[in-house]
C-alpha cells in the first residue's frame, strides 16, 4: 500500500469558515426578505482597471497571429513585467536586477511552494493573528510551528528579543487580519536577528499598496542587510483587482544564501522543472499596472476601499470601540464589545445587523476578542453596514 503524507491527518480542519457559511446560508434560507451585508471577504469588489482591460484585449489580439504569438513562457517570468517589477522598485529606491524578481501566479501559490527550498527540520516562525495559509502549508511540509501571539498592548506587532529558534520566520505587514503595519525599526530588528541567526524571513508585501504613511515600509528591501536574510512575496490581487486574474511576483535577491547554498539559484531551479511560466495574456495585463494611467487608475479603485475603511472606521469611533487597521490596510481589526467571544460577536452582527464579518480566533488562538472587517466592499453596501453597526453598538 502507498505511505501517504500523513502530516494532512495534522491539519485543522477550518471548522470556523464552513461553520460561518452554514449559519450565513441557515439565516438567508429564514430570512429570504432581509439583505446580507458582506464585510468578511477578503475578495475585491472593483473590476480591473481600464488599463489592464486594453492590455489583455491586446495581448489576446497577439495571441491570434502568427508573428505576435507566444507559446511557453519564461518559467521565471516575461522580461517586459519583470523590467516593470523592477522599474517600480527602482522608483522607491531600491536597486534590483530582473534576475532577482520571479513572476509567479499570485501570492497563495508562492507561500504554498517558496518553502520547498528548507529542510523539513527548518522551524517556522508564524506571528499570529496571521493569515491561516502559512500555519496549513508547513504542516502539510511535515515542520514543527513556533506561534507568536501578539496582542493589544504591542499593536499586533511582534519583537524579537526574546530569539525565537526560528528558521523560517514570516512577516506580514500591512497584516491580514489586523492591518498593523511595521515601522523601519521594528522591522530592522527583526532583519539583524535573522542574519545573525542564519534565519529567512518571508515578507508577505500583499497589502503594500494600501500603505499610505510615507515613513512605513513598503517593502522589506527599505531595509539594510535585508538582501542577505529575506524573501518578499507580492501580490496583484489587493492592489490591482487581480484576484480572480492571478498574478504576482516575488523577490529573491541574489546576496541570500544559507548553508552554502544560493536561494535565487534554488528558485530557478525549481521554477523550471515544476512551472511553465505564467500566461502571457495576463503578464501583459500587469505590465499595465505599473504604466501611469494603470498606476493612476489602481490608485483611485484603492482610494475607494480606503473610503469605504473611513466609512466603517467612522462609526467604530461613534461607539468607542477600539480597533486597529484601517489606516495602511483594508482590513479593520475591532476589539468585541462587552469581552464578548468572536464567534458570539458574530451571531450577534448577523443576526441584528445582518452584518457578515470575520471572527479574530479563525487567525490564531490571540485573535479571540477579536472581529475582522473589511473594506472590500460596495461603497453603498459598506455605508448601509455603517449605519447599522452605529444602532446596534451604540
Ligand atoms: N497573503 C495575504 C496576507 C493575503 O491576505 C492573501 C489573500 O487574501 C494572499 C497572500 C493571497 O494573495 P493571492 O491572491 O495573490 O494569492
Amino acid at each position: 500500500m502507498i505511505a501517504m503524507n500523513e502530516n494532512y491527518l495534522k491539519l485543522k480542519e477550518s471548522y470556523l469558515f464552513a461553520e460561518i457559511a452554514k449559519k450565513v446560508s441557515a439565516y438567508e434560507r429564514l430570512n429570504p426578505e432581509k439583505h446580507i451585508f458582506r464585510m468578511g471577504i477578503g475578495d475585491v469588489s472593483l473590476p480591473l482597471c481600464n488599463a489592464v482591460i486594453k492590455a489583455l484585449h491586446r495581448a489576446v489580439d497577439d495571441q491570434s497571429k502568427k508573428e505576435s504569438f507566444h507559446g511557453y513562457m519564461p518559467e521565471c517570468g516575461a522580461g517586459f513585467l519583470r523590467e516593470a517589477v523592477a522599474d517600480h522598485y527602482r522608483k522607491r529606491g531600491i536597486e534590483l536586477s530582473t534576475e532577482e524578481i520571479f513572476i509567479s501566479s499570485g501570492a497563495s501559490d508562492e507561500l504554498g511552494a517558496i518553502i520547498d527550498l528548507f529542510d523539513r527540520r527548518a522551524k517556522a516562525l508564524v506571528q499570529e493573528p496571521a493569515y491561516p495559509a502559512y500555519v496549513d502549508a508547513n504542516i502539510m511540509a511535515g515542520r514543527e510551528i513556533i506561534h507568536l501571539s501578539t496582542g493589544k498592548e504591542t499593536g499586533f506587532l511582534a519583537d524579537p528579543e526574546n530569539e525565537p529558534e526560528a528558521d523560517i520566520i514570516y512577516i506580514c505587514s500591512p497584516n491580514n487580519p489586523t492591518g498593523a503595519v511595521y515601522s523601519k525599526e521594528l522591522l530592522r530588528k527583526w532583519v539583524d536577528f535573522a542574519n545573525r541567526r542564519g534565519a529567512v524571513i518571508i515578507f508577505d508585501a500583499a497589502y503594500e499598496a494600501f500603505i499610505e504613511e510615507e515613513e512605513l515600509p513598503r517593502s522589506i528591501f527599505e531595509i539594510e542587510g535585508a538582501e542577505n536574510c529575506a524573501i518578499e512575496i507580492c501580490s496583484f490581487s489587493k492592489t490591482a483587482g487581480f484576484t480572480g486574474t492571478r498574478l504576482g511576483y516575488t523577490v529573491i535577491p541574489k546576496a541570500l544564501s544559507r548553508g552554502g547554498m544560493n536561494l535565487n539559484s534554488m528558485w530557478v531551479r525549481n521554477r523550471t522543472t515544476k512551472t511553465n511560466g505564467v500566461s502571457y495574456i495576463i503578464q501583459r495585463g500587469g505590465e499595465a499596472v505599473f504604466s501611469s494611467e494603470g498606476q493612476e487608475e489602481i490608485r483611485e479603485n484603492i482610494k475607494v476601499y480606503k473610503d469605504n475603511a473611513k466609512v466603517i472606521m467612522e462609526a467604530l469611533n461613534e461607539c468607542n470601540i477600539r480597533y486597529f487597521g484601517g489606516k495602511n490596510a483594508p482590513y479593520i481589526w475591532m476589539e468585541c464589545p462587552d469581552s464578548m467571544k468572536s464567534r458570539e460577536f458574530f451571531d450577534f452582527l448577523l443576526y441584528k445587523a445582518q452584518i457578515v464579518g470575520t471572527p479574530g480566533i479563525g487567525f490564531g488562538a490571540c485573535g479571540e476578542n477579536f472581529f475582522r472587517l473589511s473594506s472590500f466592499a460596495d461603497p453603498r453596501e459598506t455605508e448601509e453596514a455603517a449605519v447599522r453597526l452605529r444602532s446596534v453598538l451604540k
